[in-house]
């Protein structure tokens, strides 16, 4: 907590803004809470072998100095942050490509006409958005549905 202080008193300037100031401290100390567990979680693995505990790390290699057995440092590396999984109105996870049918009657704005309940809506392109699929609808042009008002083909 003493650094976080620290860097609070620092970063006071002039133009002095209680609030930014607040905010950026909360994330100052987030941040250093992170790094503190961060390193925890950087404690080297024990060895899978003989599950020593003396391991030690050389050019992305974790090396046991009992055993001499010798392991990638990369498989213990965080995993990427899980994609994101699609579902239709039924639970059935969509992908880019698939072919969905519109499951309501879906009044379009600004007078665009009424996309009909059973409409085959080929070829989607799932999008990280409020209406998370993007796809082209005959007559009626591109445009987004929200993956609730489908259902797979
Ligand atoms: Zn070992």
């Amino acid at each position: 907590m003493l650094r976080v202080r620290e860097w609070l008193v620092m970063t006071e300037t002039p133009e002095y803004d209680p609030a930014t100031s607040a905010s950026n401290a909360i994330l100052a100390a987030f941040d250093f809470s992170t790094k503190l567990q961060g390193s925890r979680m950087h404690a080297l693995p024990p060895c899978p072998q003989c599950h020593s505990t003396f391991t030690y790390e050389d050019a992305g290699m974790y090396i046991c100095p009992e055993c001499a057995h010798e392991w990638s440092a990369q498989t213990s590396a965080a995993s990427e942050p899980a994609a994101k999984v699609y579902r239709d109105s039924a639970g059935n996870i969509l992908q880019d490509g698939d072919t969905v049918t519109v499951i309501k009657d879906l009044k379009l704005k600004g007078g665009g006409g009424v996309v009909k309940m059973g409409t085959k809506v080929k070829n989607i392109r799932l999008v990280d958005a409020d209406h998370d699929i993007d796809c082209k609808i005959d007559g009626f042009g591109a445009m987004s549905l929200k993956t609730e008002f489908v259902k797979k083909a």
